[in-house]
């Protein structure tokens, strides 16, 4: 639960570090292409107050409508002024252009007076941002009107100029991080919804397990009652009724075992135990079942003892669980546990020549219910839980275990436990 909640946090500071780079990104890029444009409005500037310095076609006309003499072209004022509107609009945007500046501009000439001469044909709302440019100019126009004559171009607010420019940008990074932000959420709550579904399973299957309890006892006490007074022709029946009731009841404390050991309200209770005689014992025990059914079976315990810290009821069962396995996977070949100490460890193997597991399964064999499917699934009896005990057992003694297993060779289970330091 609480790394839940460090991963969230973690991921939230991930996204909004991401956005705030993206967001410096933007101000340094804004910050450079906000230098770049005043260079080059500076060069702008520079040409236009040079070209018009002289007298020409353009500043003769310009200098007519300033000084408002409409007598040379035969025309009305107004048009002449028009005109010369017109006229040094296009200068100036060609002038712009020319400088790498393609965005809309206005401008007006004005006076030192602030007498307004001349305004551009196209001109701003009032209530918009600009950025003023003055140029004052020399020469033949001020010298026409004997005064300080300054030309003033207007920009729209750079930073929405931009902006606009970056959008190319902005906007697909906006998607890229809502779209990881989807996909994680996604993640999450199916993960989260699965985990649900997970538990609920196991409730309900412990639930169950433990409702079979009460009619399988209820079942041996009749059992045992039938026992006492029944013909003996009859009495190998209630033997195989007693036979199935006991390997049900142990298939039930199998699923509650685990059960339980999931829910961790039982935790390992660890004590210093010493494991040489517990396996020997166990494979004493193997030994005889193996002799039975005709089934080799060798085992070796050297380096004993083998003190550690354990459970040796969950470690009986572990290591029962791997020879069960052998037995019923092995179709009759040998089978054969070793263990040894290393340094500080202990290490049982239990090894069979059986038909081996498949790459593929091997990944999800630890898995609970899991059961490898192949023709005889269910001539081999069982619920695909042996293997997920044993894990939970190892990951208890902060042990670890190994399968190796090619198909139609064998396979061999390691298993080491941390010894107790002498
Ligand atoms: P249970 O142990 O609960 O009675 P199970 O033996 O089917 O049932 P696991 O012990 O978890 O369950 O094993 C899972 C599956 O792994 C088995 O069904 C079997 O297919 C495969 N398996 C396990 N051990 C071996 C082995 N030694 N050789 C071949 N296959 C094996
Ligand atoms: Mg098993």
């Amino acid at each position: 639960m609480n790394k839940r909640k460090l991963y969230i946090a973690i991921f939230i500071i991930s996204v909004l570090g991401l956005a705030f780079i993206q967001y410096k990104y933007l101000e340094i890029g804004l910050n450079l292409a906000k230098i770049q444009f005043n260079r080059k409005i500076a060069q702008a500037t520079q040409d236009i107050k040079e070209d018009l310095k002289q007298k020409d076609q353009l500043t003769f006309l310009v200098g007519k409508a300033i000084t408002q003499d409409a007598s040379f072209f035969k025309l009305g004022l107004d048009s002449v002024k028009d005109a010369s509107s017109h006229y040094l609009n296009d200068f100036i945007t060609e002038r712009l252009v020319k400088n790498g500046i393609e965005t809309d501009f206005s401008y007006s000439l004005v006076a030192q007076d602030s007498t307004d001469y001349l305004t551009s044909p196209k001109v701003f709302r009032e209530n918009e941002r600009l950025n003023r440019y003055p140029i004052e100019l020399n020469g033949y126009l001020p010298s026409l009107l004997d005064k300080r004559l300054i030309l003033e171009l207007h920009f729209k607010d750079i930073n929405t100029y931009f902006l606009f420019q970056l959008n190319g940008l902005t906007i697909p990074s906006l998607i890229f991080i809502l779209a990881i932000i989807a996909v994680v959420i996604w993640v999450l709550r199916s993960f989260y919804w699965q985990r649900n579904v997970i538990t609920t399973t196991n409730e309900f299957v412990n639930n169950l397990t433990h409702e079979l309890k009460t009619p399988v006892f209820a079942i041996g006490l009749a059992t045992k009652i039938l026992e006492e007074d029944i013909s003996d022709k009859k009495k190998p029946i209630v033997a195989i009724i007693k036979h199935e009731l006991e390997r049900l009841n142990g298939h039930i404390d199998k699923v509650l075992e685990l059960g339980s050991l999931e829910s961790r309200k039982n935790v390992f209770q660890l004590t210093e135990i010493d494991l040489l005689p517990v396996l020997q014992n166990i494979c004493e025990e193997f030994s005889a079942l193996t002799a039975l059914e005709g089934i080799a079976f060798s085992f070796s315990l050297e380096g004993g003892p083998y003190i550690l810290k354990g459970e040796i009821s969950h470690l009986e069962n572990a290591v029962n669980n791997l020879l069960d396995n052998a037995r019923k996977y092995s179709d009759g070949a040998e089978i054969r546990l070793t263990a040894n100490t290393f340094d500080t460890q202990l290490v049982i193997a239990v090894s069979d020549k059986g038909k081996g597991i498949g790459k593929k399964d091997q990944k999800r064999i630890f898995q609970k219910y899991y059961r490898v499917t192949n023709g005889n699934l269910y001539k081999v009896k069982g619920y695909g839980l042996g293997l997920s005990y044993v894990k939970r057992v190892v990951d208890g003694h902060k042990a670890k275990i190994k399968l190796e297993s090619e198909l139609e060779k064998g396979t061999t289970v390691t298993i080491k436990i941390p010894l107790l330091k002498r």
